[in-house]
């Protein structure tokens, strides 16, 4: 039964949205999807739902990612991501216990704490020490008030201590889980790229990258959310990635290398908005335990929406400070949790 419920989630995640305003080819999504389908076998929020049951208990850390684009067209980064970071967040916090520990670029904070704010979460601020706008600093002793309930991290900028500060947190975190959602990654040369192909420069963005390294090599559960093929976890299909892709296998920088990330993920979940592949990690969730409310309904969704636009947040298609993510309006984003709490509820209702 969680099969079949994850397929209509899967399906329903997966519906093509492209503007295709930036030369995506249409389809895009189907075909990545079928390819990230074919690689896993079992539907894909199904699958990262499981994993999460089976390898995350109370109390237990889970790392996100998030952040995508650059300081000159997204200066706050985009409406994908923080909603999709502070919805399984939520969801694992509420129906695990775990505690959500989050990591984007510094300027992407504002909004990434405001939307996990307007869901409730109590993991808005750090160890106190932290000024405004800024990640509170991840150093913790046992009994930190942040590191009991979980809290932004700080995270360098560019490669400089990058892969240092990943092995420090997986250190005192020893997370059970490492999410990335709509994280750019970088491509075989070690160059980041928006998805039409241009270079993104590696200072303006958290190489957070490492952490999915090296929390694979250490047997910790990966997980990557995304929709473009540029983003962390998208190198379990990096060589489709490179065919489906206009720019997958040589982009439109001087380094040629392609927009395809190298970075995989034990588990990848393709949606057709990030945010939607980690709301549907989040109904599988909901319907395994027995609870819709996992699930964050319409109002909360909008309430989330506003929230991060209201923080300086850019829908990442209009490069605007719009209430919309990837061009589909806020009603879309609240119908489509409805109808996710619908599949859910109904799931639930048929095996009493
Ligand atoms: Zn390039």
């Amino acid at each position: 039964m969680p099969q079949i419920i994850g397929e209509y989630v899967d399906r329903l995640c997966t519906v093509e949205m492209e503007l295709n305003l930036k030369g995506r080819p249409r389809d895009k999504t189907r075909l990545l999807y079928d390819s990230a389908r074919a690689k896993q076998k079992h539907p894909l929020t199904y699958l990262a739902a499981k994993r999460l049951t089976e390898a995350v208990g109370k109390d237990d850390s889970v790392i996100f990612l998030t952040g995508a684009g650059a300081p000159s067209f997204l200066p706050k980064g985009e409406t994908d991501g923080p909603l999709g970071v502070a919805s399984l967040a939520r969801a694992l916090k509420l129906g695990l216990g775990a505690r959500p520990f989050v990591i984007t670029e510094e300027r992407c904070a504002g909004p990434a704490r405001a939307t996990c704010q307007a869901t409730g979460l109590d993991i808005s601020d750090g160890s106190g020490s932290s000024r405004a706008g800024r990640p509170a600093r991840g150093t913790f002793k046992r009994k930190d008030h942040a590191a009991q309930r979980g809290c932004f991290l700080d995270f360098p900028q560019g490669p400089q201590g990058a892969l240092e500060r990943s092995i420090e947190i997986l250190d005192q975190l020893s997370p059970k889980a490492v999410i990335a959602v709509e994280k750019t990654g970088p491509n075989d040369k070690g160059v980041f790229h928006t998805v039409r192909g241009l270079e993104v420069k590696s200072q303006t963005q958290a190489h957070a990258y490492h952490l999915i390294e090296q929390a694979a090599r250490r047997g910790i559960l990966t997980i990557g959310i995304a929709d473009g093929g540029n983003e962390l976890g998208c190198g379990l299909i990096k060589e489709d990635v490179k065919r489906i892709l206009k720019w997958g296998r040589v982009c439109q920088c001087p380094c040629r290398g392609g927009v395809a990330t190298r970075v995989a993920a034990d588990v990848l979940v393709l949606a057709a908005i990030s945010n939607w592949g980690a709301y549907g990690v989040a109904a599988c969730l909901a319907f395994m335990l027995g609870n819709v409310d996992l699930v964050q309904d319409a109002p909360m969704e909008r309430k989330m929406l506003k929230a991060c636009v209201a923080t300086g947040c850019f829908d990442g298609v209009y490069e605007a400070q719009v209430e919309s993510v990837d061009a589909t309006s806020m009603d879309v984003q609240a119908s489509l949790v409805t109808m996710l709490r619908a599949i859910v509820e109904n799931g639930l209702t048929r095996i009493k």
